[in-house]
């Protein structure tokens, strides 16, 4: 059969895609790995009729938990939550594609529509699960098609920091999407923005940087490049005096985005983080040294952290916002990680005081209230 007859054929299935903000990338990467096999995601307002799709993290689930429990069609649930919690979650959807869902979510779908009772490796429901045995090549998947998405570069980390879930979804191994094929996506935008756990860790194993990797691929790239900055964020320790070379000779931004995460040494260590505070330090005043604007992320609220822990994270955020800004996040326990299922500490009275005082200057943003009480 003929790929135009084959989408023909298949056209009898309406195939929704739940629209949810947080899930716009995976949107884009899933539009087109089913279109790949003739399926055309019809991005919908809530469920329809015949299949609809949700995207899900821990902290938008419960908003869409009733919708996808009274819906009138057949629901299948993906995502960081339903991966960690695909039993939770196959206990109101029909389906749950555990993991990487580009090769899981067309064949799921060829599966309901020619009504067979088997399933593929990789999906959940209330009867049980058979795990994936297979991760993406990237390079086999377009990383958008019609809906546009960042472009993602690099997808699992080798890195285990205990609040994170990209090395529990994607694995330790890092898969890198070609340069040809990056350059190809690439010339659809004239601001060309990319998705990696660590942009700097570009054709590396995600432990030693390949700063040549890097350099070819900004090389081979036209437009206005952004790099390391939103939404492809680096590790402190791959900021150098070369790397910052190389996106300043290529690159656009100004900002350069990295996770400290903790002042207190002790922390980062609890946490698996892989480096210290000085690494952190060295990172800031690179940035400063190359005229950019460090932006680093911190989580406050982490189960080990004690009141001293506090407020060395206090001092080292005081010391960074005389060079650039920070960006908090109040800890959030993720499923599928070794922090789920603990709660926020209590913070100590002078980081929220600190906080609003800095938001005020226009130096610090972020949550440190509740996940879902944002400072922009
Ligand atoms: S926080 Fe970053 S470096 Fe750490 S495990 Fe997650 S993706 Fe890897």
């Amino acid at each position: 059969m003929s790929r135009s007859m084959e989408v023909q054929a298949r056209s009898n299935m309406r195939v929704c895609w739940r629209r949810i903000n947080a899930a716009n990338n995976s949107l884009a990467a899933l539009h087109a790995a089913c279109k790949l096999q003739g399926y055309d995601l019809e991005v919908t307002e809530g469920p329809q009729r015949d299949v609809t799709c949700y995207s899900l993290n821990s902290v938008n689930e419960p908003s869409y938990r009733k919708e996808i429990e009274r819906a009138d069609c057949i629901t299948i649930v993906g995502g960081p939550h339903a991966s960690a919690c695909w039993r939770e979650v196959a206990a109101y959807a029909d389906y749950v594609v555990v993991g990487e869902g580009e090769r899981v979510l067309p064949a799921l779908l060829s599966s309901i529509e020619a009504g067979s009772e088997e399933l593929p490796r990789g999906v959940a429901t209330s009867r049980g699960f058979v795990p994936a045995e297979f991760c993406t090549r990237l390079d086999a998947y377009p990383p958008f098609t019609r809906m546009k998405g960042f472009i993602e570069i690099s997808r699992g980390c080798p890195h285990l920091c205990a609040f994170c879930q990209t090395p529990r979804l994607f694995g330790p191994s890092m898969r890198h999407r070609s340069i040809e094929r990056i350059a190809e996506y690439a010339k659809r935008y004239r601001d060309v923005r990319f998705v990696s756990p660590n942009a700097l860790a570009y054709g590396s194993d995600g432990r030693s940087a390949r700063l040549e990797k890097v350099e070819v691929l900004l090389k081979a790239l036209k437009g206005n490049i952004y790099f390391g900055t939103f939404p492809s964020e680096v590790r402190p320790e791959f900021v150098t005096d070369k790397a910052l070379e190389l996106i300043s000779a290529h690159c656009m931004n100004e900002k350069l985005h990295f996770g400290a995460q903790s002042g207190s040494d002790r922390v980062l260590g609890a946490m698996q983080r892989g480096h210290s505070t000085r690494e952190v330090i060295d990172a800031v005043e690179c940035c400063h040294e190359h005229g950019f604007t460090p932006v680093v992320d911190f989580i406050v609220g982490l189960p080990m952290e004690t009141e001293q822990d506090q407020l060395d994270t206090l001092r080292l955020i005081r010391w960074v916002v005389r060079f650039g800004k920070v960006h908090i996040h109040l800890f959030h326990p993720i499923p599928g990680t070794p922090l789920a299922g603990h709660i926020p500490i209590r913070l100590h009275a002078e980081l929220p005081r600190t906080f609003g005082r800095l938001a005020l200057q226009g130096r610090l943003t972020g949550s440190w209230l509740a996940p879902s009480v944002k400072v922009f």
